[in-house]
């Protein structure tokens, strides 16, 4: 499925560049855009160009945009931080997925706190 056949997707409107976002990097198969609501000082969303609803979806159908979207992240930390950092990707409600357009989180830029 790509982005134009997900038009009411919010990742796919950015994507698309329908839709403003503060993107920081981009590779022919993903993009990666602050996250408007961050949690840490850097907080980037990476998404892959095509429309997949979650991290499984996107490693059973395309592991190598999944490896892209690891190697974009990659980069990011390392230009916009110290190349430490944590990806998140939530899946499912239950876990915090509110956008079914799958999506890594990016959090750098300090001492991130810990999961207890
Ligand atoms: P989720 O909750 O699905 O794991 O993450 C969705 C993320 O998208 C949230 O962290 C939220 O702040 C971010 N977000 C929601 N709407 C927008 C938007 O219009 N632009 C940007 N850049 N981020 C958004
Ligand atoms: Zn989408």
């Amino acid at each position: 499925m790509t982005s134009s056949d997900s038009p009411d997707c919010l990742f796919c409107t950015i994507v698309a560049g329908d839709l403003p976002a503060d993107v920081v990097a981009s590779s022919d198969t993903a993009v990666a855009f602050r996250d408007i609501a961050p949690k840490a000082p850097v907080h980037v969303l990476v998404v892959p160009r095509e429309h997949y609803p979650d991290v499984p979806a996107l490693a059973a159908s395309a592991p190598e945009v999944l490896a892209d979207v690891v190697a974009l992240a990659d980069g990011v930390a390392s230009d916009l931080a110290d190349g430490q950092y944590r990806l998140v990707f939530n899946t499912g409600p239950k876990a915090g997925q509110s956008v079914f357009h799958v999506h890594a989180h990016l959090l750098a830029g300090g001492h991130l706190p810990g999961f207890d």
